[in-house]
């Protein structure tokens, strides 16, 4: 492993390079593990959510943001929970924005589920971020609602249009469930071909305890993929956005759309990222349970040294992948926290 070649005072210093050869050079960040809706694949009903005071203050998340920029990572995510149910989150993305200004940062986004998009659109915008993810499972009033829980449909059309109209790139991101939206994948490829969307469709992890069996809602993406064959021409495309999905585009929308199967096709090798979450701690793998403590040495010294032999040593035991399986003799979780931890 590379060691940085300088005593962490602010100079640019040596790219993150894993044990298996992988640049880190993306970010995600769960600015909370709160959330508006309760997915049913994502969260149980009755979530207990961190204390308040476990909670790194945003300027701490900037900091230790600060440290992975200066380390070469070139993309950062904030997701959640819901990121933009933290309080004063746009001021924390506004202060990342600046290091898009200085080059330093290729690319700041975020995942929502849409729900406050009509409030925050256009601050989001003044911040640099141009792209957004924002996760929809169905475009029927009832089924989103029995899916979030307690989401509005409304609301997230609302923001989308919104979104629309400040000039955000917008890709919706689709859990596919068995026998809940499979029979409205024609129907989300052709309305988001319509909007001017992007889509990418996700298998469901086995990630925390829920309220449901995995294997009643796992749906591979082989079968989704073999029926929308049926309607639609998907022309292969080499296309990457530095995430794990693998993108075709339909000729008959133009749009491109997204498929991403952590377990009927792992896509480890070609990993280039790690996941910071609200309480300042850092998993180098979404599908296993080993993290890194950055909290106690960014709050052990002002200079960042210590912080940046705890991201040294984090990354050098980064695993070379997860192994996700959902069958009958395996329908726990494969990782004891939700996805709510450590954003999607
Ligand atoms: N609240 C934001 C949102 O809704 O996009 C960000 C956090 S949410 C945890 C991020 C993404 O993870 C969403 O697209 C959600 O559908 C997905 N997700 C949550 N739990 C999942 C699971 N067990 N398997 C697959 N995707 C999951």
């Amino acid at each position: 492993m590379q060691m940085p070649n300088d005593n962490y005072t602010g100079l640019r210093m040596t790219d993150l390079i894993d044990p298996f050869g992988r640049s880190v050079s993306y970010l995600r960040v769960s600015v909370t593990d709160r959330c508006n809706y309760r997915c049913v694949y994502c969260m149980s009903e009755n979530m207990t959510f961190l204390p308040k005071n476990d909670l790194l203050s945003l300027e701490e998340l900037e900091r230790i943001c600060g440290a992975f920029i200066r380390r070469g990572v070139k993309k950062l995510r904030l997701t959640g929970g819901e990121p933009l149910v933290r309080r004063n989150v746009i001021n924390l993305i506004r202060n990342l924005g600046s290091f898009l200004d200085t080059g330093d940062l290729e690319e700041l986004t975020l995942t929502t589920n849409g729900s406050l998009l009509a409030k925050y659109a256009s601050d989001l915008i003044d911040c640099g971020v141009r792209r957004i993810n924002v996760s929809l499972d169905s475009l029927k009033v009832e089924k989103f609602t029995s899916v979030t829980r307690w989401g509005k449909l409304a609301d997230v059309l609302e923001g989308l249009e919104e979104a629309k109209k400040v000039g955000l790139e917008i890709k919706i991101n689709a859990v596919a469930l068995k026998g809940f939206n499979e029979d409205e994948l024609d129907q989300m490829v052709e309305w988001c071909g319509k909007q001017g969307f992007d889509l990418t469709f996700i298998e469901t992890m086995p990630m925390g305890e829920i309220d449901q069996q995995r294997t009643d809602q796992y749906l591979p993406l082989t079968l989704v993929r073999e029926k929308l064959e049926q309607s639609w021409t998907l022309d292969e495309i080499d296309y990457k956005t530095g995430g794990p999905a693998r993108y075709v585009v339909i000729k008959e929308t133009g749009k491109r759309l997204g498929f991403i199967t952590p377990l009927s096709h792992n896509f480890c090798e070609e990993c280039n990222r790690v996941r910071l979450t609200c309480t300042g701690k850092l998993y180098m793998c979404l599908g296993q349970d080993d993290w890194a403590d950055l909290k106690t040495p960014l709050r052990k010294d002002s200079t960042d040294k210590s912080i940046m032999c705890a991201i040294d040593e984090a990354i050098g035991r980064k695993p070379k992948g997860h192994d996700f399986i959902i069958d009958r003799t395996q329908t726990g979780a494969a990782v004891e926290r939700h996805m709510s931890v450590t954003g999607g």
